[in-house]
């Protein structure tokens, strides 16, 4: 009796089941087409006619589904191209085509007169006539790598290809080296005819399709470069254009590689590494010269406006609680995969929960839908939104759900470990589509057929599936790691072809509907998904965060930082004696050049104490949480709910990472040279790769505070919660 009492009261405390599965019946596969065929007819960039009108037909569909949906402008800093030239001078005379044409049947791909050029935005204006270098993927090892073959890239030209890092690193580095411009060309090794059929027999990049994107350096803070840390609105104080810290250093332009190919044939010098080489029909030297390359770029430097749509369902009971989701519509041209594919999954979702209303559903919590402008550039409007509402959100902000492009195959999810249990759970109520499985079942066993052998016992034992940390790369970024709002990120991909038309012309309806996600079911998965969550998260009473897979996570990357100082080490010392026993002088070619490394000072020992100590105690307090939570719980969860909403406010530390005080997050940032790519516990572990020691030393003991802050603030809760 008294365990069905108990069972009872907290049931009703849990959302309403029934809801969210009316809810999961709404999205149809057809509509997710229709709106990307009308939303992907023309290019639709930041500043272009059909963004707007786009905007305005997304903002016009919402309110004919009786949603409250709103227009919020800002004005930013977006340049485009005015001229663009490169041209090989020696030893023989080419210049590059720096176009990609239609293909015929393709009805999208002519629209030249609206289709922005393939560039790099926010590189600087800049012209330069100098001997060319092949530099691989262009990060810091290949650096390290030249400077053992004895070339610099002082005062060169380098040509980079692009992979293994986000593209805005490729120009940073270079700059860093003393080169004096960049090229960034995509090899068809990556994703070209190496790895498919190109377009349009196959989805795969051809010849002269080329990669647009962004070069802001994002790691230093993205949005608007001209009003760092508050909103981009009309009569926001903006900087000079000279005094933009997140400008590139040197000119920097993408090309195809049937632009890259005459250029890098033309290049002599030692013959590059073997992991350098690409699958272009060439031997692949790093130069530098003979090959001399002429490069003038200049922009017009305009402020463009940006639409954000956002749509405001109040909640009943907790309204100063707010879920949040977003995802964007701009495109670098028409942008059927990216980003559509996954705003019109988040439209069928916000009209699911339109129908849910007119049956009578009122969210407990306030949902807030986005629709963000201006990600390509760089998360312009995700994050110029985020700094305008940024005391707003810090007070009332529970969670940010994103997605971004979407396609065929399994559901990646990624976000904040204090939501790891929550998608989790949300996954096993998800059918695939095509499995008939689970999309939880699914990714757990592909996931299992895919781990090393000593991983394979975890995907079958552990009951919730690791999600990935979140670096940048999508609209999240402004909310996890500037604001300290708990945030996910979900998709599925993986079976579509993807990668070969990414922001070219060619990724289109066209291209989208013989090659991605063809009958648009996997959309609606998203929208299933993304749409459940978000009720979830509106709907139950004592908010689902859960800190036991948190605090497990954290003890990886402890572990993880440990053993990066071991193998570090482990490496200078041999390295030094080697050096020593003159192993680099007998193995290297006499008769070519090689440099041997300099010795090294072996790092200092670290002292991890106050890391692992404020562990212990997060481990414990999660454990205590966790184990709260489960009982029924008593009357004042609201009081809970606060705190949990704090809580990934806790990891942050208003302060900022060395150097780029807009990360405030201690635990996941992008990586200062990945770009996208995440570094866990980013102060302690970039000061350790970069040597900084004594910052490494100050950076423990910091997270090691943040840690018992939150481990005090779990005990708190669970305190509250078994009063
Ligand atoms: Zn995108």
């Amino acid at each position: 009796m008294l365990l069905v009492l108990l069972g009872l009261a907290f049931s009703c405390l849990a959302a309403d089941p029934s809801w969210e599965q009316k809810f999961r019946k709404v999205p149809e596969p057809q509509n997710l087409r229709d709106y990307m065929q009308r939303l992907s007819a023309r290019p639709h960039h930041v500043g272009s006619p059909y963004d707007k009108d786009n905007a305005e037909w997304i903002v016009g569909k919402l309110k004919s589904w009786g949603l409250d949906a709103k227009i919020e402008n800002f004005d930013v800093l977006f340049p485009t191209p005015k001229e663009r030239l490169v041209v090989l001078v020696e030893p023989v005379k080419f210049t590059a085509k720096l176009e990609e044409p239609a293909v015929p049947g393709d009805p999208t791909s002519n629209q030249k007169s609206e289709q922005l050029p393939s560039y790099h935005a926010y590189s600087i204006d800049g012209e330069a006539t100098a001997p060319l270098v092949y530099v691989n993927y262009g990060i810091p090892s290949d650096y390290e790598q030249l400077q053992r073959m004895g070339i610099s890239v002082s005062g060169a030209i380098v040509i980079a290809r692009y992979g293994a890092s986000w593209r805005g690193i490729k120009p940073k580095v270079a700059a860093e080296h003393g080169a004096v411009a960049c090229i960034v060309y995509s090899d068809p090794r990556d994703d070209g005819y190496y790895t498919g059929d190109v377009f349009p027999e196959g989805p795969q990049r051809p010849r002269d399709g080329a990669q647009r994107g962004s070069v802001m350096d994002m790691p230093l803070y993205p949005g608007d470069p001209l009003t760092p840390g508050i909103g981009a609105t009309p009569n926001a104080e903006r900087l000079a254009i000279s005094d933009a810290k997140t400008l590139t250093k040197i000119p920097v332009l993408p090309i195809s590689y049937g632009d890259a190919q005459p250029l890098l044939a033309a290049l002599k010098g030692p013959v590059a590494p073997e992991n350098w080489r690409g699958a272009l029909p060439i031997t692949y030297h790093v130069g530098p010269g003979p090959a001399k390359v002429h490069l003038k770029l200049n922009f017009n430097w305009d402020i463009k406006r940006l639409y954000d749509i956002v749509v405001r369902i109040p909640g009943t009971e907790y309204a100063d609680e707010w879920v949040i989701r977003g995802n964007h519509h701009d495109a670098w041209v028409n942008g059927a995969d990216d980003p559509l594919s996954g705003t019109v999954a988040e439209m069928e979702e916000a009209r699911g929960l339109a129908e849910l209303m007119k049956q009578g559903w009122k969210p407990k919590r306030t949902i807030i839908y986005c629709f963000w402008d201006g990600e390509e550039p760089g998360l312009l409007g995700s994050t110029e939104w985020a700094e305008t509402h940024a005391d707003d959100l810090q007070k009332h902000a529970v969670a940010y759900i994103n997605s971004d492009s979407n396609s065929r195959g399994f559901l990646g999810a990624s976000g904040s470990h204090t939501l790891e249990n929550f998608i989790n759970g949300v996954m096993k109520d998800i059918d695939d589509p095509e499995t008939k499985m689970s999309v939880w079942k699914r990714a757990q066993l592909a996931g299992l057929a895919r781990a090393p052998a000593d991983r394979k016992r975890e995907f079958r034992n552990r009951p919730d599936l690791r999600i990935e940390a979140l670096g940048s790369g999508s609209d999240y970024t402004a909310f996890i790691d500037h604001l300290g709002v708990a945030s996910l990120n979900l998709g599925y991909g993986g079976e579509g072809g993807s990668g070969g038309v990414y922001h070219s012309i060619y990724d289109d309806f066209y291209w989208y509907t013989h090659f991605a996600d063809t009958d648009f079911v996997y959309g609606r998965a998203l929208a299933q998904t993304a749409g459940t969550a978000v009720i979830r998260l509106a709907d139950t009473d004592l908010l689902p965060f859960q800190f036991g897979d948190f605090a497990d996570t954290v003890r990886t990357y402890v572990e993880d930082l440990k053993k990066l100082v071991t193998e570090q080490r482990a490496q200078i010392e041999e390295q030094n004696l080697e050096l020593e026993e003159g192993v680099f002088a007998a193995s290297a070619d006499p008769r070519k050049t090689f440099v041997p490394p300099s010795k090294q000072p072996l790092p200092p020992r670290f002292n991890f104490a106050p890391l692992e100590n404020a562990l212990d105690l997060l481990l414990q307090s999660a454990q205590q949480y966790d184990a709260a939570r489960q009982k029924p719980p008593a009357a004042n969860y609201r009081a809970v709910n606060t705190m949990l909403i704090e809580s990934e406010r806790k990891l942050t530390d208003s302060a900022g990472l060395p150097g780029r005080p807009w990360f405030r997050h201690m635990i996941y940032a992008p990586g200062f040279y990945t770009g996208y790519g995440v570094k866990t516990i980013p102060g302690v572990r970039e000061a350790i790769e970069q040597k900084r020691w004594q910052e490494a030393d100050e950076q423990i003991v910091r997270v090691g505070k943040i840690l018992t802050t939150e481990a005090d603030l779990l005990d708190e809760a669970a305190r509250s919660l078994g009063k």
